[in-house]
């Protein structure tokens, strides 16, 4: 089973917190529309041409950026060219993000009847304050009337909130998970604010615009998503991410499980196990350059990795760990002995702590080792370091990891 991402880098506005390549305008949608289709017809003939044997695509998630800016005929001929060079599943999950505010009854039906079966909203807040503060373009209201149109049309619709907002308290956080509960939402994301590099609510913080929460609340506000949710009926099934049963994101379990996933358009990141080695790359983050480079038939890329064995462990024990679990006979393989006897010392003083357990072939954390997720994961890949020096050299960050671990 593998995915299949598409970046479609346009938004209306750029929100102060993110990250994700995007732009401010829809000007050279259409040149966008036609390198998307050309770039798809590259990789597949490119994973023809190296041999690699077809794969059944089982998720497909439209991100960016703002898909819903685009009309069901522009989402129709990406799908079109996705159908045809790839072989997806009939009961493929097909997920598109979306911003409340512009989207019409009409629209909704047609990306439903293009196979669409899941919808994320990025709402955030239901209060007009913190979505002015976040530079949202939505209002509460219009996040409301738009959630209750999209459960009209579809079943799956997921929501993401952000907590820790500065001068934020812990009820009204609350109230936002209450209310995204209250509107029949099966799947919430929820995300602790993050001054990240090069945004501009970190370039705030900097000149001493804004404060950051104080950590004893940001993890007071985690632990209050965790029991609010887990009170409603959601499962955590990843350190940001609840589901009632059956409504998990199977393509984001596909990034935390490593699974393969092609990915189109600028920006976009790809992961392919292949027979001999397993890859990752990215591609170009700038719409005319990646633009230029399909025009001209060569394949976007920005950076690419062959994975050495110890990325891979590094990945299975911090993705795993992040999610459903450290896969024991896959870090086996790769290292050639258990883990649970590699770091059996540090195991064993989290699980008699409660943080971690072992659960079939897996090692996961527990409900209270979420928060702690990526300590543990460090501490054990230091102790896989100390136990195999030949092929672990100790490094201090994981670089290879950020573009699996956040979600738009
Ligand atoms: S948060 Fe979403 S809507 Fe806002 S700029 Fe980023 S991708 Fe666009």
């Amino acid at each position: 089973m593998a995915g299949l991402y598409i970046h479609i880098p346009f938004c209306e506005k750029k929100c102060i917190y993110c990250s994700f390549y995007s732009i401010e305008t829809i000007e050279g949608k259409g040149r966008f529309l036609s390198a998307v289709v050309r770039e798809i017809d590259m990789r597949a003939d490119a994973l023809e041409a190296a041999g690699e044997a077809p794969r059944l695509y089982d998720t497909i998630f439209f991100g960016g950026g703002t898909p819903s800016l685009l009309s069901p005929e522009e989402i129709g001929s990406i799908m079109a060219a996705l159908r045809r060079r790839f072989t997806i599943g009939d009961d493929a999950e097909i997920t598109m993000e979306c911003n409340p505010g512009a989207l019409t009854a009409e629209w909704l039906e047609g990306y439903r009847s293009l196979g669409v079966n899941r919808l994320s909203f990025g709402v955030q807040s239901f209060h007009d304050d913190e979505l002015r503060f976040l530079s949202r373009i939505h209002t509460a209201d219009e996040a409301r009337r738009s959630i209750a149109l999209a459960r009209s049309v579809f079943e799956n619709v997921s929501l993401d909130l952000i907590f820790a907002l500065p001068n934020q308290t812990r009820e009204r956080w609350r109230s936002n998970l209450l209310e995204g509960i209250r509107l029949g939402t099966g799947h919430i994301s929820a995300y602790s604010l993050i001054f990240e590099e090069g945004t501009r609510l970190n370039a705030m913080r900097l000149a001493g615009e804004v404060t950051p929460a104080p950590e004893d609340l940001d993890a007071d506000m985690y632990e209050e998503t965790m029991s609010t949710l887990a009170g409603h009926g959601f499962e955590q099934y990843e350190v940001s991410n609840y589901a009632r049963p059956g409504r998990e994101c199977r393509h984001n379990i596909g990034y935390w499980e490593r699974r393969s996933y092609m990915a189109f358009g600028p920006s976009a990141h790809g992961f392919l196990r292949g027979a001999g080695s397993q890859v990752r790359w990215g591609n170009i983050s700038n719409l005319s350059a990646y633009l230029g480079a399909v025009e001209e038939g060569t394949l976007p890329v920005a950076s690419s990795e062959v994975l050495s064995p110890q990325l891979m462990i590094e990945e299975i024990i911090f993705l795993g760990l992040r999610s459903s679990g450290v896969m024991l006979d896959e870090f086996q393989k790769i290292a050639g002995i258990d883990l649970a006897d590699i770091a059996a010392k540090e195991i064993a003083a989290y699980a008699n702590d409660g943080y971690v357990l072992r659960n079939g072939g897996r090692l996961t954390v527990t409900r209270k080792g979420y928060a702690f997720a990526d300590r543990i994961a460090l501490e054990l890949i230091s102790a896989v370091e100390r136990g195999l020096p030949t092929l672990m050299e100790p490094r201090l960050i994981l670089p290879s990891l950020t573009v699996v671990a956040s979600a738009a």
